[in-house]
């Protein structure tokens, strides 16, 4: 049983595949934080190392074994999996000797299972120069052996390392669709499956987590309260905001892209909720609050505000400064119209 949800496509790709022998060697899953790419990576794993008749039982011992992170021939490489020979300084880059030890992992056979399985998680923090040591691997594949690189964004890896993969990308479920399934298959309650379904944006093992872990949930929603006090915030808070922000940046990085995407979500919210298309927001528990605030401005400054956000992501990815460009993020965010504006 594969464990990956809403991801029917790729998952019937792939066994039509195992059924053919005809699996590709390397692998690249892209998609959103939290969208399945781990999960279907694992099933995938599973798949190729299962021994029951309808791979992947999740039940047999190999099975088991991946799904605890056991399995001698499945490995999962990241960033902070190395084992420090590249100094001790916090990692923002898979380097090239985490990349060299999985190479060399790889030119031996199978330990226990029928086929070697690297995941590479994370596949855009690869050092240039780890990439390309990669891609010689990728060039003259080893038999039994399969790479599965996920991704969240998929522009900053190598073009000559994605001609290598297949490509899948994973996309967000519909939120009806969302809904359905956190009612029907997770037993949750209506409202709860309904607010889940939204705040997910479609990906389902975050609305699993969230409806799991009680305070995942509680941190998401109070970086989106900090969010909207800041919006009313004056520009000593709103800098003092970046600047923790920005300082959190070399260290967990994914958590402020994390906080740029509420920002974001947020801010297309009061566009919608401005255009009469509330039904589509995504933080409908704030609705009230985001009507409200978006009653502050005219459409125009809210999309320009938007493609701030988007540009001040751009601007990280390309390694600017944190601190410059949340300040200047900061400074971008429109002014506000006491007297409220009609429409
Ligand atoms: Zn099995």
């Amino acid at each position: 049983m594969w464990r990956v949800i809403g991801q029917e496509r790729a998952v019937s790709l792939l066994q039509r595949s195992l059924e053919k022998g005809t699996l590709a060697h390397a692998y690249l899953f892209t998609g959103p934080h939290h969208i399945g790419k781990m999960t279907l990576a694992l099933d995938l794993a599973r798949a190729l190392n299962c021994g029951a008749a309808g791979p992947p039982c999740g039940e047999c011992l190999s099975c088991r074994k991946i799904g605890q992170g056991k399995h001698a021939d499945v490995q999962v490489i990241s960033l902070g999996s190395g084992d420090n020979t590249e100094g001790v300084k916090i990692q923002t880059e898979i380097g090239i000797e985490q990349v060299r030890q999985l190479q060399h992992s790889a030119s031996l056979p199978p330990f226990e299972g029928r086929c070697k399985v690297f995941i590479i998680n994370g596949a855009e923090f690869l050092s240039v120069e780890a990439a390309n040591c990669l891609l010689k691997t990728l060039e003259e594949p080893e038999s039994r052996v399969v790479f599965i690189l996920l991704a969240g964004d998929s522009s900053f890896i190598l073009d000559t390392v994605i001609s290598r993969c297949q490509w899948l990308k994973l996309a967000p479920v519909a939120a009806d669709k969302a809904e359905a399934a956190l009612a029907s298959g997770w037993g949750m309650a209506p409202e709860q499956a309904k607010r889940l379904a939204r705040l997910s944006r479609g990906c389902l093992g975050w609305a699993l987590t969230a409806a799991g872990d009680a305070d995942f949930l509680a941190q998401h929603c109070e970086k989106r309260d900090r969010i909207l006090d800041i919006i009313l915030a004056g520009n000593e808070e709103r800098f003092e905001y970046a600047a923790r922000l920005a300082a959190q940046f070399s260290q967990k990085r994914e958590a402020v892209w994390e906080v740029l995407e509420l920002w974001l979500n947020l801010w297309r919210d009061m566009l919608l909720l401005k255009l009469g298309c509330g039904g589509a927001i995504t933080n409908i528990d704030l609705e009230d609050r985001l009507v409200e605030r978006a009653g502050e401005y005219s459409p125009g400054d809210i999309r320009e505000f938007i493609g701030g956000i988007q540009a001040a992501g751009e601007r990280l990815r390309q390694n600017a400064s944190p601190r410059l460009v949340l300040e200047v993020l900061m400074l971008d965010m429109p002014t506000r119209k006491l007297e409220k504006v009609a429409g």
